[in-house]
């Protein structure tokens, strides 16, 4: 029972069952009360017709029998009485005279001949002198008056069997029954036939709405029925052409970068993810890329937020033709193309799916860093960007997506470290080295804003006289628990966290502002002060060097700024334009670490610069390597033909200093005369005759 009630509601559920059940409800019934109304009509009708007959047969009898009733004739109305008795559709006959007195009678009647026929029908007939009619019992009895030559003579009265008359009614029920089956059987048919046909669209259209909820939202439905449902139907595919262009749009905000019209960050994550959830079953890795541009922020703070957005769109084109040509060399054997995506500001992602070496990983890492080399073009300029790329590969160093991307982000700042334009591997002792780089960071902008650094000076000497001849500022920070911090602890953190800027401009306004008050107790005496790569390639550094001599009151020729061989020579034309307007007003400028950077000397030495500063691992290496000494020699040499100073860094021993006087340094710093001090003792350092008066 319950599988068919199953498949009953089944049925039920659909529009074109339910319509062409209705309506063969409504045909049944429709029919049955016609077939009804039929049967009464055919029943009267049958009633009339035996009454008719009765009638007739009791009419034609009286004519017959008129002339023996008249003359007394009972012989022959006895005859005719018989003949007519054996008639199958008479079952009795009483004949009378007026006076009601029976004159012959046949079939189930009980008058005897001459007895008084107390018939009431007879009865009333002759007092009526009208014919009378009456059904008992299955049996119609008609009374009739007998006229011969126009005077009443008698009566008869006729049964007549209905049974013997009338149409049986099964007979009636059974032919209308046909009549209603075969109407049924045409029409049903038919009917359902027309409710297919009308409903038809509407089961498109449910199957389109069906279609839609599963998303799918690229078709359209077809009805050309010109009626209500055509209109429908238009407006469901007008509105689902707006739905579709409304998801496509959603899609693209969700999902796409708008700048580069790279996929974005949330579609990268997927993409890994369903990467990953392939290579269990392909058994084949790949790797995550993440790209940082190197010098991006500059330029874009230089060009203007339209150019930077040009700039990242013809990076991105770059990218994309690098993986692109990496796919492509792979051949057949590429299977998935390999899919770039931007994460933001200046940071790009790679996913290559399918590697056949974690080593391969690294051509398309050169590939890129390559591709980004290349001067770009943007509105006239060349612009010159780097990139540092980290590699992570999976399922090797991570298998999801957030612990792949924090690891090649982790290889990444690694190759930056490193001086950028590279590229770097994970590897898992980059773990734990960012965590301790996060605890400094914290600290150290702890130690920025209360106040825990110092400026400590270190005294250069002149080789000729030996006197104090300026000296250089050297930042420290008092930690509170690991004591007084050298730079190299915290420098390379502070560039990182981007706290670089804000520590190099406290230690520059604090150098001069020193340096003025030396200068009023009559020491007029150079400051040097290191400037990283990053704060000198922040946008108004020349303004910030501008005001700490304006607040300070410090003469710009007691000011010198030492920059990095790396930093000078990353681009020279711009590192020329920005020094110049602070020479001309006699800031002097030196390259600290001499001889440390690949550049050529020849190169170095067409710079606008001052001061040399020999590396102290020259100074240190000198009396065992000859290599260092020749080096010393040659930059020597050239400062001595350009007429520049030269600072000979790391001096520790007499040996080291007479060498370096021999080959004509002319200035010196290092332990042998002082090591960094603090302001107070750099006082006394230098007025070695007012710490005496003083003390
Ligand atoms: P640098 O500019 O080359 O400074 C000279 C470094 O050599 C100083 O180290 C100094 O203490 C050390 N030194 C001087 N004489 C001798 C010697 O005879 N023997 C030896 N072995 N070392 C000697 P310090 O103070 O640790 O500074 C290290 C580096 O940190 C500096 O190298 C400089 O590049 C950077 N630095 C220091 N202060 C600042 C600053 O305020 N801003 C920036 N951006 N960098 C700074
Ligand atoms: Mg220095
Ligand atoms: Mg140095």
């Amino acid at each position: 029972m319950a599988p068919l009630q199953h498949a009953v509601s089944r049925m039920m559920r659909s529009l074109v069952m339910k319509f062409t059940v209705l309506s063969g409800v409504l045909l049944i019934a429709v029919t049955s009360v016609l077939m009804a109304i039929e049967y009464t009509n055919n029943v009267r009708e049958n009633n009339e017709g035996s009454h008719r007959h009765a009638q007739l047969i009791a009419q034609m009898f009286a004519v017959t029998a008129a002339e023996p009733i008249a003359e007394g004739d009972l012989d022959r109305l006895n005859a005719q009485i018989r003949q007519y008795r054996n008639r199958p559709d008479v079952a009795g006959i009483i004949v009378t005279d007026i006076s009601r007195q029976v004159l012959g009678s046949a079939g189930a009647v009980d008058f005897a001949p001459g007895s008084r026929a107390a018939d009431h029908l007879v009865q009333s007939a002759l007092g009526a002198v009208d014919i009378r009619v009456e059904t008992t019992g299955g049996m119609i009895r008609v009374a009739q008056p007998v006229f011969h030559n126009g005077r009443l003579v008698g009566a008869v009265s006729v049964d007549v069997p209905q049974a013997a008359v009338s149409r049986p009614l099964d007979e009636i029920l059974s032919r209308q029954l046909m009549v209603a089956l075969a109407a049924l059987a045409v029409f049903l048919p038919l009917v359902a036939v027309l409710v297919r046909n009308a409903l038809g669209p509407i089961q498109k259209l449910t199957e389109a709405a069906r279609h839609a909820s599963s998303r799918k939202l690229d078709f359209r439905i077809e009805v050309n029925t010109g009626d209500e449902l055509e209109v429908l139907a238009n407006a469901f595919n007008r509105m689902l052409a707006r739905l579709d262009a409304s998801m496509k749009r959603i899609h693209r905000l969700a999902y796409v970068d708008l700048v580069t019209e790279l996929p974005n960050r949330e579609r990268f994550r997927k993409e890994v993810e369903r990467v990953i959830g392939e290579t269990n079953d392909t058994g084949r890795g790949g790797a995550v890329l993440f790209l940082d541009l190197d010098r991006f922020k500059r330029v874009n703070d230089s060009l203007g937020i339209g150019e930077g957005d040009r700039l990242l769109e013809a990076v991105a084109r770059r990218l994309r033709e690098a993986a692109r040509g990496w796919d492509l060399s792979q051949g057949e054997d590429a299977g998935e193309p390999s899919f770039v995506a931007r994460l933001g500001g200046d940071e790009f992602t790679i996913l290559l799916p399918r590697l056949k070496e974690p080593s391969d990983a690294a051509v398309v890492a050169r590939r890129v860093v390559d591709a980004v080399r290349r001067p770009f073009e943007i509105s006239g300029h060349q612009v010159f960007l780097g990139v540092s790329v980290g590699i992570a590969c999976f399922p090797r160093d991570g298998e999801d997506p957030e612990t792949l991307l924090r690891h090649a982000d982790l290889a990444m700042a690694s190759a930056k470290r490193s001086g950028g334009n590279a590229f770097e591997f994970f590897e898992s002792a980059m773990n734990q080295s960012a965590f301790e780089r996060l605890v400094l960071e914290s600290e150290l902008r702890e130690a920025v804003r209360e106040d825990q650094l110092v400026v400590f000076y270190q005294p250069k000497m002149d080789m000729r006289n030996g006197a104090m001849a300026g000296s250089e500022a050297l930042v420290r920070w008092k930690h509170p628990t690991a004591g007084l911090l050298s730079p190299g602890a915290f420098i390379e953190a502070a560039e990182e966290c981007g706290l670089i800027g804000e520590i190099g401009d406290w230690v520059l306004r604090r150098a001069c502002k020193q340096a003025a008050e030396l200068k009023a107790m009559g020491v007029s005496m150079p400051v040097a002060v290191n400037v990283s790569a990053m704060q000198f390639e922040q946008p108004g550094f020349t303004e910030t060097v501008l005001d700490a001599l304006e607040q300070s009151g410090l003469p710009p020729q007691l000011l010198e700024l030492e920059l990095t061989e790396s930093t000078a020579m990353r681009e020279p034309e711009r590192v020329i334009s920005q020094i110049e307007p602070l020479r001309r007003i006699g800031v002097t400028f030196a390259i600290d670490d001499f001889g440390t950077g690949h550049s050529s000397l020849s190169s170095l030495t067409r710079m606008p610069f001052d001061v040399f500063k020999i590396d102290q691992s020259f100074v240190r290496d000198m009396t065992q390597d000859g290599h260092a000494r020749i080096v010393i020699e040659t930059i020597l040499a050239m400062a001595k033909a350009l007429k520049l100073q030269t600072v000979a860094e790391g001096v520790e021993t007499t040996e080291q200093l007479a060498f370096l006087r021999e080959q004509g340094a002319t200035l010196a710093q290092g332990y042998l005369f002082a090591r960094p001090m603090p302001f107070e003792d750099l006082v006394r350092f230098a007025k070695p005759e007012s710490a005496a008066a003083a003390g």
